[in-house]
């Protein structure tokens, strides 16, 4: 058995698609390819690689977009592949969750440190278990698609409820700090704080909760933050 990752390469300019695959065959990793983000996306819940090495210029997305929806179920590690022109959008990749970059142009000998790289930061991350879904009695909530359902029915969030959702049921069974779940939803230095927080859950809730009285889904720790529950 090959003990390389897959890696998936998001590249839609054809030479320098050819240099990488050629090198990752070369050097035996196993590979896929995408030439979009649409493909992007299906490869990853298709073949769930290991690695991606995304560009960040696609033809229909931005790879940023793609980084922040992989990154609301997975932490598989990102390398981003970046112009020397476009220095804000890396930051913007590496803010969005990617792990590192890369910038093109760059050698074969880049490439290959960057990997070794990624594959110890790899090791480190494989006990996390994937899933493309979240279910827990009857709120589903699919990852890919973005989207949140109760019972069947689609709840609409607005993505700040979603991404808020989204970090509650990645951590279930987990009491997560008011401080943390602010950190992890509106970011370092935001305007947000412990009202608004309050608000959003209990919008969510509202949404969420079949009954106001007696909470299925989210637990409140008063003074610390919130938990969701399993309810099964
Ligand atoms: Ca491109």
């Amino acid at each position: 058995m090959n003990p390389n990752p897959l890696i998936l390469v998001v590249e839609d300019d054809p030479p320098v698609r050819n240099l990488i695959t050629t090198t990752l065959e070369l050097h035996n990793y196993p590979f896929r390819t995408a030439g979009s983000g649409r493909a992007a996306l299906d490869e990853v819940l298709s073949h769930n690689p290991s690695i991606i090495l995304l560009d960040l210029g696609l033809p229909d997305a931005d790879g940023v977009d793609i980084i922040r929806k992989i990154r609301t179920w997975s932490h598989m590690p990102i390398l981003v592949i970046s112009a020397r022109t476009q220095d804000e959008k890396k930051i913007e990749a590496l803010d969005a969750g990617a792990d590192d970059y890369l910038t093109n142009p760059f050698s074969v000998n880049e490439l290959l440190a960057r990997l070794r790289v990624t594959q110890r930061r790899l090791a480190l991350l494989q006990a996390m278990p994937e899933s493309s879904e979240f279910t827990n009695g009857d709120l589903r909530i699919d990852y890919a698609a973005g989207c949140a359902y109760l019972a069947g029915a689609e709840v609409h969030l607005t993505p700040l409820e979603y991404k808020l959702l989204c970090l509650l049921a990645r951590n279930i069974g987990k009491v997560l700090t008011h401080h943390y779940i602010i950190r992890e939803v509106w970011g370092y230095g935001g305007e947000s704080n412990l009202a608004t927080l309050r608000v959003f859950m209990a919008t969510l809730r509202k949404k969420i909760e079949p009954s106001a009285d007696s909470p299925r889904y989210f637990q409140t720790h008063i003074g610390v933050g919130y938990r969701m529950l399993r309810t099964e």
